[in-house]
């Protein structure tokens, strides 16, 4: 079986970090977390950086230290991991569904303009599939009506917009160090921000609520514990340092790919042209009139793992039964889209001759 995904880390890479953790006995809030926030500071050009056990709490956090609940409203992009919209809903917000682009996935700025109402507190912008296309506009957009932009970068590391990194364009960005994103700590994220206000409420609230005064803890708000321990820090260190050929090879693939496929109808997720995107999943769009689930089928008998590109997060169960506003373009991607094996060494030439063959059943 071809899968779908490999990590780009082995345990060779770690063996002696590991030793040393071990060895010295320190699991937590020691030099490999500190080292991982400083090289991640140093890598994306930010000045504030807190580690957190997922992008799911990091955007949690983000709402919260935003003082945004109950009354307020937080426009997400439509197309996207539920998890995205699920920390909106969770806070007591109400968030509303911002259509994307067709081409590139993205949060529409139209459609931005469009739902943004006095009660609009924050806006959360999806780098589809590590796709920046488009956050430097939102956030124009954003600054012109004073609302917060939180970027949820969750695939987005090593991708960059008009030369400036994905960490640094919103107010606040949240990365994933899940296993299926480029850069993986089993599980894990990163908030980066500059804005030192918002910094300073996030370093109290992820201590537990504590400010430390002379080596003394002052609790002085309530707060939580989403820390990395230092075992997922080394493994996020080894990963950092390879993360430009990573990408660059990514996007080599890619392009591979996109050249027998656009030829049979297929089209690729659409990046503007100074934008660095990391294909941290490479996503066509099926042509018209095919039956993406049956190619998923078809490629599985084959041998080749693949799956659907996102979730339109309007039209899941939930959202639509309580808010029934299901965007269209969202819609269309949510059934058209399908993820292809990406990483190096994988064999593109055999899955795009399967995905030919599987073209020519339909013309019989
Ligand atoms: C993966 C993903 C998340 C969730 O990340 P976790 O680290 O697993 O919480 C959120 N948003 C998007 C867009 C994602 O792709």
């Amino acid at each position: 079986m071809i899968k779908l995904i490999k990590p780009y880390i082995t345990f060779q890479e770690v063996e002696e970090d590991f030793k040393r953790i071990f060895e010295s006995g320190t699991f937590t809030k020691g030099e490999y977390v500190n080292k991982f926030l400083q090289e991640i500071k140093t890598y994306l050009g930010v000045d504030h950086a807190f580690l957190t056990t997922s992008a799911t709490t990091a955007l949690t956090m983000c709402l919260k230290s935003l003082g945004i609940g109950l009354g307020d409203e937080v426009i997400v992009s439509d197309f996207s991991f539920p998890a995205t919209v699920n920390v909106v809903e969770d806070i007591g917000a109400m968030p509303i569904f911002a259509d994307v682009d067709q081409d590139t996935f993205n949060m529409k700025s139209e459609e931005l303009e469009r739902k943004i109402t006095q009660k609009t507190k924050a806006v959360i912008f999806v780098d589809a599939f590590g796709n920046p296309s488009g956050i430097s506009k939102i956030k124009g957009i954003c600054e012109e009506h004073q609302i917060p932009l939180i970027e949820d970068a969750a695939c987005a590391i090593g991708s960059s917009e008009n030369g400036v990194n994905v960490g640094k364009i919103a107010d606040l960005t949240c990365f994933s160090f899940h296993p299926r994103k480029l850069l993986t700590t089993g599980e894990g994220g990163v908030i980066t921000t500059n804005k030192k206000e918002i910094a300073e409420i996030m370093s109290v609230k992820l201590n537990h609520g504590a400010i430390v005064r002379d080596g003394m803890a002052d609790f002085i708000n309530y707060g939580y514990n989403y820390r990395l321990s230092e075992l997922q820090a080394a493994m996020g260190i080894k990963q950092l340092n390879k993360l430009e050929s990573i990408v660059k090879s990514r996007n080599s693939i890619a392009d591979e790919y996109k050249k027998r496929l656009h030829l049979l109808g297929f089209k690729r997720q659409n990046s503007l042209d100074n934008v660095i995107h990391n294909i941290q999943s490479l996503v066509f769009m099926v042509p018209e009139g095919m039956n993406r689930d049956h190619l998923i089928a078809y490629l599985t008998e084959n041998g080749i793992e693949s799956t659907i590109g996102t979730y339109c997060l309007s039209n899941t169960t939930y959202y639509k039964n309580k808010y029934n506003s299901v965007q269209p373009i969202a819609k269309y991607l949510e059934k058209n889209t399908v993820t292809l094996p990406c990483y190096d060494n994988v064999d593109h030439k055999y899955i795009s001759n399967i995905i030919e063959k599987y073209v020519r059943t339909l013309e019989d």
